[in-house]
């Protein structure tokens, strides 16, 4: 007898292949059968009208401190994501030597905007080699299956000391030698890549450019053939991909033999540059190096609200006397206070942070239960504020007012230079892109896309008037695709041998919650939190995680190596 029998979804099983009706059974934690014809289960679920998936396997995310004290590691895990991969874009939290954990946060927090206090309280650092991470996180049950990736800059600061946090120094042939051995070492431990930025978008908290940004090529090298000695890993790179990076990073691939995955977006500056890159791909394919790019399924969403970390008002005078205020001593000041909305609205000021978010506002959108991540770009809420003869400060002050002091504004930072989400179609349907642009557990006060597998669904499988994309491909690309692409043979796809890690989805109903600030990280600290509706069931080797869209508290999740 199974031990859980799913009958009659519609299931979409990961390959891409055309739906089908049929029952799954799960025995053991893994998929025993697919047909028509199974022999009853210790449980059944009817899945009539459901959509039966693969879990989703999440490539791109930051959970490296959550998940030391988060067993959960929401919002992923209530968007029907089974696997999450951590250690991306170079930062992470190991190896590092004793006492010197500062960096290392500073990095995170300047990078992937977690803050700094949240992680100094919230992760111990009980560990020294990369290893030993592994270790405790797998001594933590999860919700989720977690794999590991080396960061560049963790080992850069280890092997380097202080020397290692500064861009322009090289390391000596030892200590190419060193890191590498230390990779290798870690990759045989069971991470599943290395990391590294080469992004100028990248800064620590302290404003230095990431360490790893100009690693010159014998370092490169070095850690590209400790990667060809362990057989084994994924080279990870956020690059800015000027003139000449193509090269030095396709070089790095080939010297490891390791397949190459590149974080893609749309900048605003260079609109066409993501094409040369996906382009680049397509070359090294045809060499018959194994590379692909990592993509999102819309605009990355700067959320403004009066609680998020940035919003028109978050470097006036007038607000930051309110810093000690908790936020509805804040809004119920705003709400009584005339002349402190006065000041606010009328008295400008030349800050950086001011300066920014004017600058934003042109393509800044006005966010609500509507959801819409693809706003039409003469509804900014400049021309919107104008229309109503306001100026854009007293408009944006209402809005951000609106419902009780929860009101929000989205703007599309990345991936939505023009003016619609045609480019990320073009991005998500070239058979080089899988979904990797989520960033759960990153920039936790001011973006919150950790919700993109859902959207994948909702959005681009349903809701989109022009362009909707089928199912079987939105799910590929978050499944047997991201599995793929870090050689996760054991999942990713329904059929009988791999893992039971399965949704079962109600297609007409699946669908984002609105954003809302909670304040549940180490010592209070806030995060945007974005639930889903529609995930009935969520399994993970065969335990249920989900239910109704609410986690059952089981944490079968383990550390994948
Ligand atoms: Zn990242």
């Amino acid at each position: 007898m199974h031990d859980l029998v799913i009958r009659q979804g519609t299931v979409i099983d990961g390959t891409g292949r055309d739906r089908r009706h049929a029952d799954i059974a799960v025995t053991g934690g893994l998929i025993s059968a697919i047909g028509n014809d199974i022999e009853p289960g210790r449980r059944e679920l009817d899945a009539n009208g459901m959509i039966v998936t693969p879990g989703f396997v999440d490539i791109h995310t930051h959970y490296d401190g959550q998940a030391t004290w988060d067993a959960q590691l929401a919002p992923s895990s209530l968007h029907g994501v089974t696997t999450a991969v951590i250690g991306n874009c170079g930062v992470g939290f190991a190896p590092v030597k004793p006492g010197t954990s500062d960096f290392l946060i500073n990095l995170m927090e300047g990078i992937e905007d977690i803050p700094g206090t949240v992680l100094a309280e919230g992760v111990r650092f009980n560990w020294e080699s990369f290893s030993e991470y592994m270790g405790a996180l797998e001594a933590i049950p999860h919700a989720l299956d977690i794999g590991t990736q080396v960061p560049h800059t963790a080992l850069r600061f280890y092997v380097m000391g202080e020397r290692g946090a500064l861009h322009d120094e090289i390391p000596t042939a030892s200590e190419i030698g060193r890191m590498g051995d230390l990779l290798e070492e870690a990759l045989n431990a069971g991470a599943l890549g290395f990391t590294t930025s080469r992004t100028t978008k990248h800064r620590a908290k302290d404003g230095r450019l990431v360490p790893s940004l100009s690693a010159r090529e014998p370092e490169l090298a070095g850690l590209a053939l400790a990667m060809k000695r362990a057989g084994r890993g994924v080279l990870e790179v956020n690059s800015d991909f000027g003139p000449g990076e193509f090269e030095t990073m396709e070089e790095a691939a080939a010297l490891a033999g390791r397949p190459l995955s590149c974080l893609l977006v749309q900048v605003r500056q260079h609109p066409r540059l993501w094409r040369e890159t996906m382009d680049w791909i397509h070359a090294m394919r045809a060499r018959g190096m194994a590379a692909s790019a990592q993509v999102a399924s819309r605009g990355i969403g700067v959320m403004m609200a009066l609680e998020t970390t940035l919003h028109p008002f978050a470097g006036h005078p007038a607000w930051l006397e309110m810093a000690h205020l908790s936020p509805a001593e804040r809004y119920a000041r705003l709400k009584a206070d005339g002349d402190l909305r006065r000041r606010l609205v009328q008295e400008r000021y030349d800050d950086p942070v001011s300066r920014s978010v004017e600058e934003m506002l042109p393509r800044t959108f006005r966010f609500g239960s509507d959801l819409n991540y693809e706003p039409d770009p003469t509804a900014n809420v400049v021309a919107e504020a104008a229309a109503a003869g306001k100026s854009v400060w007293a408009y944006t002050l209402e809005l951000l007012m609106a419902e009780g002091g929860k009101g929000m504004l989205m703007h599309p930072i990345e991936n939505y230079a023009d003016d619609s989400l045609d480019t990320v179609r073009e991005m998500l349907t070239d058979e080089a892109a899988v979904m990797g642009v989520a960033d759960g557990g990153a920039h936790v006060g001011i973006i919150c896309d950790a919700s993109q597998p859902t959207f994948m669904l909702s959005y681009w499988g349903r809701e989109r008037q022009r362009g909707r994309l089928p199912l079987e491909l939105l799910v590929r690309k978050q499944t047997l695709d991201t599995a793929a692409c870090y050689g996760l043979t054991d999942r990713g796809v329904l059929s009988p041998g791999k893992k039971a890690d399965i949704n079962i989805i109600d297609p007409e109903n699946i669908n984002l919650r609105l954003p809302e600030v909670i304040y549940d990280l180490p010592t209070g600290g806030k995060r945007i939190m974005q639930k889903a509706i529609g995930y009935r069931h969520t399994f993970v080797s065969g335990v249920e995680t989900l239910r109704n869209d609410t986690p059952t508290g089981a944490l079968p999740g383990r550390l994948v190596r």
